[in-house]
Parts: structure tokens; C-alpha cells; sequence
């Protein structure tokens, strides 16, 4: 912050396609309604990717983020074909940015909707989850990519929820997961939520199976107000409440991190209409408001909000929302920035005025994750996985039960999770990927790591190909692992 001016710096991306038209339009309004913003410019997108940095950013622009730690991004282009990273996914990561605040909400009857009473926030988790990135082939048939989901991610994602919900005047929180089948790592996404929920008895909280979830979503969306997930299912229903909204072109997203937070449209570079001028800066613009709002600016990110949400009122609408039967003058970029600008002051009439408080209310609570005593953690066996072209699972538990010793059993072999050894079934199809459980003889009993390696050097003696091994432990006598479907 610049003392003398009480000015905010902030690093500002044009991007690519309509990106420059979208954000010049968008820090007009801005500066027309006296935002104090000292901006600082960066290059990123398809120019940078056609130097050769698959990040799609220069080392400079990383420096201007850390130094401002507040990022007002318009769109990018990503090259086609393979090699380039996402920017979108780098800068997350790098910037430690673990909550994406999307809200959507409809603007009937001024832009047209099939669920006129949507509004919803959707908090999705930014950092774990399939995102993760680790991927392998194991084996000719099989490809596997981890689904990493940790106590602080959870903890530091659901604590954001239930804070934004409470500082923005929401009234619930409803948490999607699919635990009934992952009940390990969902199910500790909803253990957390449920431990957290009881901290915030001013607001309600409830979860619900992600894929009925997603469905009520799109049919009943005024049934919900804030929802948190984790990454991936938060990506699909962000998009679907989006579309429903009737509104991909008016919503802005919030990526929020300890100490850095990034600002952004949801939607796209719009290459189809690029250079035309007839861009919808409508998404850029609401997340300019909070990025403001954020950012201390609060009655700044009120004054442009009440004046935008006039202009849609009025029926000043881009080409992507005019409707010849609601609306009441078709404009362009810059036609549509003028008239924001205009409404500066003005109150929207139909819809209620937004009011933000003097305070940040996109902050997470000055939230810290306390790491609790450990567990008491035991080895009682091992999963090794083998990769073996016979598809013949008796024949396998045969020969593995030759292994067998030095305290380990063979108890269990799995192909893609369902138990196929002993008494599998002949009709279970079977690929080249078999998951072979050695477990200790007796409850109570514990192994060391070195007799799992001296099962694997067994295994290698007699030529298995294994491919990767996982160890069972318990944590406080609770099992931390999954029995197989059919064990
Ligand atoms: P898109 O969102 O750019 O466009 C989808 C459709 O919506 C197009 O018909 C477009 O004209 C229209 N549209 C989007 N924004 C609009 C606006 N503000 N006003 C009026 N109409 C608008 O999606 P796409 O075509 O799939 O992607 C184009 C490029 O954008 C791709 O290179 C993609 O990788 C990139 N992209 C970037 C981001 C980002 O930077 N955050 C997000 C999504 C896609």
C-alpha cells in the first residue's frame, strides 16, 4: 500500500483475444469510480508461450506477483497441442491460492434464465484432488493418476467456507463429496466439514452425494446458497451453475490464498469475437469488485456494483445477453463501460443494491492450521501391485502363496479393486493390473519395512514385475487403508 495516496498496487494481465478490450473497459469504471489502484503491468499468455516458456509466464511477472500479491487477470489463449502448462494451474499452485469463490447468480428478468431465484457461491477446493498432476503408466492396459486429499487442504477450504458465508450474510453451507464410495478421501473432506460446521451454530450446514447434489443444482439452484467441494466436482458444477445462470459472460471469480489472491472472468479469450469491440467486460468487471472489496476498497466495489446492476436493469446490454423482448439497447465494449460509468452513484431499481462492509470480506480468517499429536502408526502389511499378462487369477494366488512368509500372508488379489483371489469369480473381467495383499498373520501382530523388502526381493527372484507397493498401517488401531470390493 502507498502511504501518501492510500493506493493499493496491483499487478494487472491484459491477456489474449478479448482480453484487452474487457479490461481496459473494466479498469475505466474502476478509475471512473475512484478505485485506488497502483497498477503494475505483466505479460502472460500466448505471446509468452510462443517465446518458448511452457509456463506461459516470465520470471519478471512471478516478481511483480510476490511483491503485489494481488493479480487482476483477463483471459488467455492456450496454445493447442502438448507441452504448454496452464497458467491457470500454475499460478494457483505457485501462489498457494487454495479457495476459487465463484458466485453466480440470475438476473431476471432483465437476462434471461430458466432459474430466476439462482444464487449461489460455489467455494471450490484449488490445490489437491486429481490436480494434482501425479500420473503413471503402470502397465500396458492401466494408467492410474492419485487423488491427493490432506487434513489442511480440507481444514483450511471448509473453515474459508464457513467464513465467507458468515461475513457475506449467508445462511448455509452444503458440502458435496462422493464418500460413499471414496470414503477415505471424501470421506474426510465431509469428516472435516461436519467437525467444522459445529464452530458456526449461526449457520446451517449439510452435505450432499455429489452426483444428486450436481443434479439439484441444475433443477432447484435457489435451493442453495454456498456450496464447498473438493477440486474437480467443484470445476464441473462451477461451469454447470454458471450455464444455468443464463450468465457465462457475468461471472467473476476470487482464487484466495494465505497471501496472495488472483482475480478473474470465468469465462475464455472468445478468439471468435476478438477485436470486434462487442465483448461482454461484465465477468472481469464483477471480479474487479472483489478484487476491491478484497482489498479494503469496499464502498469503491458497492459504488460500480449498484451502477452495474442499474445498467442491466435499464436494459443496456452487450450482444451475448440482448434479447429483443427485454432488453432496450444493443451496445458494445466500450458503449456498455460509458454507461456503467454513468450510473456511478445510482441505485439499481428491481434488484437490491449490494452493500459491502468497510472490511475484507473475501479474507480467509486469519485461519492456521494446528497439526494434531500423531497417531499411533503401525505397518500390518503391504499391497504390491504386479503387472501380469495371465489373466488367470487362481493360478496368480498360487504362486504368490509361494511367497508367502518371513510374517506376511497373502490374504487378497484385486484387479481394478475388486477382489478376484480367493473365490473370485470367472465372470469378473480381468486386465494386465493386479493388486496382491500380504497382511500379518494375527491382529495385534506388526511387520517391519524390511520384510517388505525381503517379499519384494522374493518376488524379484522369481521374476515378478512389481510396479509399485503401498504399505497398511493403522493409526491409533484404525485401519488407513480400503478392503477391496468382495473382501
Ligand atoms: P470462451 O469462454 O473463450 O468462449 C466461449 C463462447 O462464449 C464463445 O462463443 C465466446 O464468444 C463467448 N464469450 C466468452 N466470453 C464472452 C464475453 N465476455 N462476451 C461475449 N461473449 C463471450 O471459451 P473457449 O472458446 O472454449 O476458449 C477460448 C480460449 O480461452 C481457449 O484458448 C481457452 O483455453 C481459453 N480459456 C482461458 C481461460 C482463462 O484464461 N481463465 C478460461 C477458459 C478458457
Amino acid at each position: 500500500m502507498n502511504g501518501a495516496t492510500n493506493k493499493v498496487a496491483v499487478t494487472v494481465a491484459y491477456g489474449d483475444g478479448i482480453g484487452p478490450e474487457i479490461m481496459n473497459a473494466s479498469l475505466q469504471i474502476m478509475s471512473a469510480a475512484g478505485a485506488r489502484l497502483d497498477i503494475e503491468t505483466i505479460e502472460i499468455g500466448e505471446k509468452v508461450y510462443n517465446q518458448g516458456i511452457a509456463a506461459g509466464i516470465e520470471n519478471s511477472a512471478w516478481e511483480s506477483l510476490r511483491r503485489t500479491k494481488i493479480f487482476y487477470k483477463a483471459p488467455i489463449t492456450t496454445p493447442e497441442g502438448g507441452g504448454f502448462k496452464s497458467l491457470n494451474v500454475t499460478t494457483r499452485k505457485t501462489l498457494g491460492l487454495y479457495a476459487n469463490v465463484r458466485p453466480v447468480r440470475a438476473y431476471s428478468p432483465f437476462v434471461a434464465t430458466k432459474h430466476p431465484a439462482m444464487d449461489v457461491v460455489i467455494v471450490r477446493e484449488n490445490e489437491e484432488d486429481l490436480y494434482a498432476g501425479i500420473e503413471h503408466r503402470q502397465t500396458e492396459e492401466v494408467f492410474q493418476c492419485l487423488k491427493l486429499i490432506t487434513r489442511p487442504g480440507c481444514e483450511k477450504i471448509v473453515h474459508y467456507a464457513f467464513e465467507y458465508a458468515r461475513l457475506n450474510n449467508r445462511h448455509k453451507v452444503t458440502c458435496f463429496t462422493k464418500d460413499n464410495i471414496m470414503k477415505m478421501t471424501d470421506g474426510l473432506f465431509h469428516k472435516v466439514f461436519d467437525e467444522i460446521a459445529v464452530e458456526y451454530p449461526d449457520l446451517k450446514a449439510d452435505h450432499k452425494i455429489i452426483d444428486i447434489g450436481a443434479a439439484m443444482l441444475a433443477d432447484t439452484p435457489e435451493k442453495f446458497d454456498v456450496i464447498v467441494t473438493p477440486n474437480l466436482y467443484g470445476d464441473i458444477i462451477s461451469d454447470i451453475a454458471a450455464q444455468i445462470a443464463g450468465s457465462v459472460g457475468l461471472a467473476g471469480s476470487a482464487n484466495i490464498g494465505q497471501t496472495c489472491a488472483m482475480f478473474e472472468a470465468i469465462h475464455g479469450s472468445a478468439p471468435d469475437i476478438a477485436g470486434q469491440g462487442i465483448a461482454n467486460p461484465s465477468g472481469l468487471l464483477l471480479a474487479g469488485v472483489m478484487m476491491l472489496v478484497h482489498i479494503g476498497q469496499g464502498e469503491i466495489a458497492e459504488r460500480i456494483h449498484n451502477a452495474w446492476l442499474r445498467t442491466i436493469e435499464d436494459g443496456i446490454h452487450t450482444r451475448d445477453i440482448y434479447v429483443d423482448s427485454i432488453s432496450k439497447q444493443l451496445v458494445n465494449t466500450r458503449e456498455f463501460a460509458d454507461a456503467v460509468i454513468e450510473r456511478l452513484g445510482q441505485h439499481p431499481e428491481t434488484f437490491t443494491p449490494v452493500h459491502y462492509e468497510r472490511i475484507n470480506t473475501h479474507e480467509p480468517a486469519s485461519y492456521k492450521y494446528v497439526p494434531k499429536p500423531p497417531a499411533k502408526k503401525e505397518l500390518v502389511g503391504v499391497d504390491i501391485f504386479l503387472n501380469w499378462q495371465n489373466r488367470n487369477a487362481t493360478e496368480l494366488g498360487s504362486k504368490l502363496q509361494m511367497m508367502q512368509g518371513d510374517g506376511l500372508n497373502l490374504v487378497m488379489i484385486s484387479n481394478r479393486g475388486q477382489k478376484v483371489w480367493p473365490n473370485g469369480l470367472p465372470e469378473t473381467f480381468c486386465t494386465d493390473h493386479w493388486r496382491c495383499r500380504f497382511m500379518v498373520g494375527q491382529p495385534g501382530e506388526t511387520i517391519t519395512r524390511k520384510q517388505v523388502i525381503s517379499l519384494l526381493q522374493r518376488l524379484d527372484a522369481e521374476g515378478f514385475d512389481f510396479i509399485k507397493s503401498e504399505h497398511l498401517c493403522t493409526f491409533d488401531g484404525e485401519l488407513g487403508f480400503s478392503v477391496a470390493q468382495g473382501q
